[in-house]
């Protein structure tokens, strides 16, 4: 099974694709995980990668399509994938098609999650990420048991662009150069529509719910 994942930043894609991925057994790509890794990692492409992250702006096409590309050949992309925060502007739609003609491989499903701007401010501010596992938690709704990582640990943080300007400029971002997607996946009758203000286990079940039942294995 092929998911997209779409949403502003703070609508829970990355929670809900961390589930869909332990369900179905198949790959969870976040390119904001792997540009943040390259970040810490302080390779050529994080270098590259950090200023735009920085102010809440989008990393050039050409390097996140390029990333999307090798990830997509990778041998646990087989059973499927789920990708979450790519494509976030139309020529990164329009290169995930031809990507995947040349893979043999199509898109099965785009999971739109909506919540609206004040919420999606409200949450980020409460997000806490662990710098190890990358695992995320919201200190209101989904908050951790201790200061650090129940899963691993790890150090919380909150990331730099979570801050509230930044947010607000990643907000504005999804609207012009993303929320376009949407129509884009519609007339292609790919889209499930899902209300993201819910709880988290609600939301998950909607989803699962939602999707085509050929692909509920
Ligand atoms: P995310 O964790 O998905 O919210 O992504 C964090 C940041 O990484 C974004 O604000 C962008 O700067 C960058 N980023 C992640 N995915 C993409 C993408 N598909 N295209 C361009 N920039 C991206």
């Amino acid at each position: 099974m092929n998911l997209i994942l779409l949403g502003a930043p703070g609508a829970g894609k990355g929670t809900q694709a961390k589930r869909l991925a332990e369900k179905y057994k198949i790959a969870h790509i976040s390119t904001g995980d792997m540009l943040r890794d390259a970040v810490a990692r302080g390779s050529d492409l994080g270098k590259k990668a950090k200023e735009y992250m920085d102010r809440g702006e989008l990393v050039p096409d050409d390097i996140v399509i390029g990333i999307v590309k090798e990830r997509l050949k990778e041998e646990d992309c087989r059973n499927g994938f789920i990708l979450d925060g790519f494509p976030r502007t139309l020529k990164q739609a329009e290169a995930l098609d031809k990507i995947l003609l040349e893979l043999g491989k199509e898109i099965d499903a785009v999971i739109n999650i909506f919540v609206p701007e004040d919420e999606v401010v409200k949450r980020i501010a409460y997000r806490r990420s662990c710098r190890r596992c990358g695992a995320v938690y919201n200190l209101i709704y989904d908050p951790p048991k201790g200061d650090v990582c129940d899963k691993c640990g790890g150090d919380l943080y909150q990331r730099d662009d979570d801050k509230e300007e930044v947010v607000r400029e990643r907000y504005r971002v999804y609207r012009n150069r993303t929320e376009p997607l949407i129509e884009y996946y519609r007339k292609r009758g790919k889209i499930i529509d899902v209300n993201g203000t819910r709880s988290i286990e609600d939301v998950f079940n909607e989803i699962v719910r939602s999707l085509p039942k050929k692909l509920n294995f």
